[in-house]
């Protein structure tokens, strides 16, 4: 595979200033697979300071596949605790266990079956080809749609567009190193071409970029219109204690631990408590206390003071915070 010179240059960039991650280690194929796996799931919406302790944690507890596929919900969940997006955990676990019944323990190394797991989509799946298995697949992650649209100005809107994306980013070549490329190209986008200020002293495709040659690095956003839903959320309290239930009834925080709630259809002279933002749902919340316990199944009471001892998605907590200094 003959490589361009922007692909070398990247490649050469890359020896001299990867950064040492823990799912980075050299270690044998099978865990490289694993731990490429897990911190994918995790690298889905956080940044990576903040997933290495995670990662360390997890991989320290659930060294491979087989534990992952056997894991207690509890251990897990508490593992994921205020990485958020919990749905990531299940389904991490749900594809373990379904690699272990349909592909005979072995994580696939194509794209179909990868994408038919839960939680892999096509972004993940092409990490997973790039980085675990050297397969000459670009995930298209924000670190690389960023230098892409610098590179080459992307700046109106039709392309930005993810297909044009796709499309343009064959301008960055390929490797047979396409597993040290894919994280070229996201590292890159993370420690040079970052969101503000790029360092384009110490890029090497500088001498080609278009946004450095106009001097101009914004980029264009398209952005998500903010939903405004409305909550009533019911307080049940017991001395020291709050009443939970596990929620099965919205599509957010699903089966995790929250206060009974109800939402409303846009009620007049709303006088919300808080205010909290779930991806682009502002979600604008009015609080009540009842003094009956009321009829909840699954619910159960939490000690305040004890708040650490449960598995609570950040959401509660801060409820639970607000409560108290209110
Ligand atoms: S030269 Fe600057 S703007 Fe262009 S890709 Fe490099 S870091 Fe980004």
């Amino acid at each position: 595979m003959k490589e361009q010179l922007v692909t070398k240059k990247i490649l050469k960039w890359y020896d001299l200033n990867k950064r040492s991650l823990p799912w980075r280690k050299n270690v044998s194929i099978q865990k490289r697979q694993y731990y490429t796996l897990v911190s994918e799931f995790m690298l889905q919406q956080t940044q990576v300071a903040t997933v290495i302790p995670y990662f360390n944690r997890f991989i320290n507890l659930i060294p491979n596949l087989k534990s992952l596929a056997k894991v207690k919900d509890k251990k897990l969940i508490k593992l994921w605790e205020g990485l958020g997006y919990y749905s990531r955990a299940r389904n991490l676990k749900k594809t373990a266990q379904i690699i272990f019944k349909n592909f005979k323990g072995k994580l696939p190394d194509n794209f179909e079956d990868l994408i038919s797991l839960p939680g892999i989509g096509n972004y993940t799946a092409s990490a997973i080809l790039s980085i675990a298995f050297n397969k000459p697949y670009i995930p298209l992650d924000g670190n690389i749609e960023r230098v892409l649209k610098r590179y080459l100005y992307l700046k109106k809107e039709k392309d930005i567009k993810k297909e044009n994306l796709i499309k343009k980013k064959s301008i960055f070549g390929t490797s047979s190193r396409s597993s040290d490329y894919a994280q070229a190209l996201m590292e890159l986008g993370a420690l040079v071409c970052k969101p503000t200020n790029p360092l384009c002293h110490q890029c090497p495709i500088s001498n080609k970029c278009k946004s450095l040659q106009k001097k101009d690095f914004d980029l264009t956003k398209i952005t998500k219109k903010s939903i405004d839903k409305y909550f009533l959320l019911k307080v049940y309290k017991r001395d020291q204690r709050y009443l939970l239930i596990k929620n099965t009834k919205f599509n957010f925080l699903k089966n995790l631990s929250i206060f009974p709630m109800e939402e409303l259809s846009k009620p007049k002279n709303f006088n919300e408590n808080l205010n909290f933002k779930l991806s682009n749902i502002k979600m604008n919340i009015k609080i009540q206390y009842f003094k009956n316990s009321g009829r909840y199944q699954a619910s159960y009471w939490i000690d305040k003071k004890k708040l650490d001892n449960y598995m609570l998605p950040s959401f509660t907590k801060k409820i639970v915070k607000y409560l108290e200094r209110n």
